[in-house]
């Protein structure tokens, strides 16, 4: 199945075995990846489905319902305060080693406020990234929103924040394996106050550490990430 393309369509252009495809769609199927009437393709919905659909000229026909296993058995929600440089590489870096939501917030030390239409770029990023990685879903990216509105929202069992600095356990060996859903929050350029620490821990975020050395505010989360894949698939795969 690798070698065939993927796009992302949404649930609402299905009726029951035909596709309508969007003028974007259409160009992007025919100018840009050169596939003809009759050619296959992967149509995934960013929620979890994939169905193997042929081309038509305005639509496309599914021809079956495809099971997808590269999704990680937990959620895991980012929380990721908004860097001066770099959060595109974030949301698909983050997408490529599969997060579920995206959380962007405006900490004490952030220096910019996105324009809106960011948004929309960043949900473009990861729905890129998704397709690329062969992901079921596309990740959630969630408007910013201020860093004490993002912790206290959380309900997650598992909570940590990644802090520099102090001696906290590394985030390896307190992160749990049969976890179901995860909440990470990784600080900007500057690092998270320390007025942002003691929130997140009264509203139960445990701070962890990610090893020795300082990372980059875009190097974090992947770190973070990886480390939770990891400890995940071990399980999963064996
Ligand atoms: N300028 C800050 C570091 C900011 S690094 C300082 O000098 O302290 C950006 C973010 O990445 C941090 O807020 C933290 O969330 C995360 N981070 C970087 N290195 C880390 C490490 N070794 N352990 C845990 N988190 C780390």
């Amino acid at each position: 199945m690798a070698q065939l393309q993927r796009i992302a369509i949404a649930p609402s252009q299905i009726q029951a075995n035909l596709i309508t495809l969007t003028q974007e769609q259409q160009h992007y199927l025919t100018r840009v990846l050169r596939l003809r009437p009759g050619d296959r393709f992967i149509a995934m919905d960013g929620q979890g489905k994939w169905w193997l659909s042929q081309l038509q000229i305005e639509q496309a026909e599914i021809l079956e319902p495809l099971t997808v296993e590269t999704e990680l058995s937990l959620g895991i929600n980012l929380i990721v305060a908004l860097p001066k440089n770099g959060f595109d590489d974030i949301v698909r870096y983050s997408t490529e080693l599969g997060v579920t939501c995206i959380t962007p917030v405006l900490s004490d030390r952030t220096l910019l406020n996105p324009s809106p239409q960011k948004l929309e770029r960043w949900r473009r990023i990861a729905t890129e990234a998704a397709e690329q990685s062969e992901r079921a879903f596309v990740p959630t990216i969630l408007a910013p929103v201020a860093f004490n509105t993002a912790i206290t929202a959380s309900t997650a069992t598992h909570r940590y924040i990644c802090e520099a600095r102090g001696h906290y356990p590394h985030f390896h060996s307190v992160v749990k394996s049969d976890s179901r859903e995860i909440v990470i929050a990784t600080g900007p350029e500057g690092g998270w106050t320390e007025a942002e620490i003691e929130n997140a821990i009264a509203s139960g975020f445990q701070p962890v550490s990610l090893g020795r050395r300082i990372l980059r505010a875009v190097t974090a989360p992947v770190v973070a990430l990886t480390l939770i894949s990891a400890i995940s698939e071990n399980i999963v795969g064996e």
